[in-house]
């Protein structure tokens, strides 16, 4: 009888992977011109994982031409919709195929738990790369209703050269959202990772060059953020910075395109998600649950964290009781444990901004539970779900984005002063509401100033539907037939007919 091979752990399977670290420049692996690295460690218990190329304003000339190059060449650009679909399934395809790969690179680089790398970044990134391809050939441009002897087209051309530049939460979907519609679009890209998560963004270049993307349009250079992100939001021949990150850099490139070639924004900013539980509310469990994971999904590490959880007094105690149950299930472990459902924080410097809340927190408001690190690993970055309530609603960690698993509780009496303290940050990404009064949700719902508002529900997600933010949370749209729109320049074409 043949022994049955057990399946290898993912400890195993991470042993086995051989990294790459340097740039994908015009389709071929290349270190940094400088020649300089930076140590790339794991949060997970800090060993080092390898060396990446710390690239600077030399790699994205370069990477900026062969883009240019590319896209001026047509061979992309140019390419009948059906082939670039084509092209574009293909890649996605790959992705596919590696997706234990991808997951594992992703959780060794920024500490997610691998059940959540394997079965939501990596298979939303492929779905995400499918459905903008399929789009290609199913979306028509316009005729104006102009008079009888002129015709007006008004047709969408691709910018040209796209930076992309992204934050290490999500780091490929992230990515992917950038990506699959710039690439759907006919632009070329050179895409820059952030530094503390490189590897899945630099693995996925031997991958589009594979699926037959030609060289130059798919480029990824890593490195630092004052260096290689700000070179490529100065660079004065890149038509369209498109960024994922904080408020504070997403202003950075404001003033870099002000400074270069008033190069097109997308802005994907930072957010401070107000989640609101109203006493009308029945299902107080589920409420109560969807607060929790609202917070503790990702480490915290969410753009839309619903990190205020603003409740009516009415049933503030019996959400608290219920939140600390399913507390339990979100404890900090190892992020290569397939049951672990809370991993690594990114690193330790993130790890302590994140503590420094807590100990701020301990002076603005009531601890209810949590608030210290953990040693899940020996040498990672964990930190226990921690909750403050009877947080005023000013307060330092009620305002300020933490982007860790924190959780500030400020209590209301009733709608309006739920809507009003909602509102009351710089923020505008998400919101919630929960309320069985279909009046009340609809009054919510309507005054919640967030571009995406979950209604009895939370972290609803989908590809076909734009997610963004209002005021300081950014501008523009990923996602959605919305998206198209940031990568492509809208032409006027008057033809005046002899008639
Ligand atoms: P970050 O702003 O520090 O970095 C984001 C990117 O910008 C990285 O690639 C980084 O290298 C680069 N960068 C940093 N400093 C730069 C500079 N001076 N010039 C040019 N580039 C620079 O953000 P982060 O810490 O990576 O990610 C967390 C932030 O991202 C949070 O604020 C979160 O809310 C936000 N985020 C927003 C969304 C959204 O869709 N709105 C999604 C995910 C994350």
């Amino acid at each position: 009888m043949t022994a049955v091979a057990t399946p290898l752990s993912w400890h195993e399977r991470a042993q086995q992977l051989s990294l790459q670290g340097q740039a994908f420049i015009n389709g071929q692996y290349v270190p940094a011109q400088s020649g300089a690295t930076f140590s790339n460690h794991s949060p997970i218990d800090g060993r080092l994982l390898n060396e990446v190329a710390a690239c600077d304003a030399a790699d994205i000339d370069l990477a900026v031409k062969a883009a240019r190059t590319a896209f001026e060449d047509g061979c992309w650009a140019k390419l009948p919709p059906m082939k670039r679909k084509r092209i574009m399934f293909k890649f996605a395809e790959l992705i596919e195929q590696h997706t234990e790969e991808l997951a594992l690179l992703e959780t060794l680089d920024m500490g997610k738990p691998i059940r959540d790398s394997s079965s939501i970044d990596v298979p939303a990134s492929v779905r995400c790369l499918r459905w903008y391809a399929e789009a290609i050939d199913k979306v028509y441009d316009e005729v104006a209703p102009t008079p009888h002897n002129v015709i007006a087209t008004i047709t969408r051309e691709p910018l040209g050269v796209c930076g992309l530049v992204v934050p290490w939460n999500f780091p490929l979907l992230m990515a992917m959202w950038k990506i699959a519609p710039a690439l759907a679009t006919g632009n070329s890209i050179v895409l820059k990772p952030a530094e503390q998560s490189s590897l899945t963004a630099i693995r996925l270049g031997a991958l589009a060059a594979e699926a037959g993307i030609p060289d130059g349009v798919f480029n990824v250079v890593p490195g630092f953020g004052e260096q290689a992100g700000k070179a490529l939001g100065l660079h004065m021949d890149v038509d369209g910075v498109f960024f994922t990150g904080s408020t504070a850099v997403g202003k950075l490139f404001m003033q870099y395109a002000g400074q270069s070639n008033l190069k097109k924004l997308g802005l994907e900013c930072g957010g401070k998600t107000g989640h609101i539980i109203l006493a009308d509310c029945q299902r107080l469990d589920v409420a109560a649950q969807a607060a929790g994971f609202g917070i503790f999904f990702n480490q915290g590490e969410m753009c839309t964290a619903g990190s205020r959880l603003i409740v009516d007094a009415a049933v503030k105690d019996e959400v608290l009781e219920r939140l600390k149950v399913f507390s339990t299930l979100m404890q900090p472990g190892d992020p290569l444990d397939p049951n672990t459902r809370l991993g690594a924080m990114v690193n330790p410097e993130h790890t302590r901004q994140v503590m420094n809340y807590i100990d701020l927190g301990k002076q603005e408001a009531e601890l209810f539970m949590g608030g210290t690190q953990r040693q899940a690993v020996a040498g990672g970055c964990y930190i226990e779900p921690t909750v403050f309530h009877q947080v005023p609603y000013q307060a330092r960690i009620a305002q300020e984005e933490i982007f860790g698993p924190v959780l500030s509780v400020i209590t209301v009496n009733g709608v309006d002063e739920a809507i009003k303290v909602a509102n009351s940050t710089i923020y505008g990404l998400g919101a919630g509401v929960w309320s069985d009064n279909v009046n009340t949700l609809f009054k919510a719902t309507k005054g919640l100033r967030a571009g995406v508002v979950y209604a009895n529900c939370y972290d609803a997600d989908d590809i076909t539907v734009p997610f963004g933010g209002y005021k300081q949370s950014g501008i523009g749209r990923d996602k959605s037939l919305h998206a198209l729109e940031k990568y492509t320049e809208l032409k006027t074409t008057w033809l005046q007919l002899a008639l």
